[in-house]
């Protein structure tokens, strides 16, 4: 299985939260983050990192395409 990984660089202010959370999954690029891969393995780091994005910039898909993050 495999998930996709989505920043809004329209909503994304640049914070780093998801950076700083998970280095690996989402780099910051100038002033907006980006997912370093658009796909990954499973990993519940990137629905925290969507979690606790304060823009909400991020979104985390299934390999359905279904959005699964972030969680209510
Ligand atoms: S946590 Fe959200 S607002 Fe902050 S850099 Fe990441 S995507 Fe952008």
């Amino acid at each position: 299985m495999s998930w996709q990984l989505r920043v809004d660089g329209a909503r994304c202010i640049g914070s780093g939260m998801c950076a700083g959370a998970a280095p690996d999954l989402f780099a910051l690029d100038d002033e907006h983050a980006r997912p370093v891969h658009e796909r990954i393995p499973d990993d519940d780091r990137a629905l925290e990192a969507a979690d606790i994005c304060p823009m909400v910039a991020i979104t985390v898909h299934d390999a359905q395409g279904r959005e699964i993050g972030p969680r209510d």
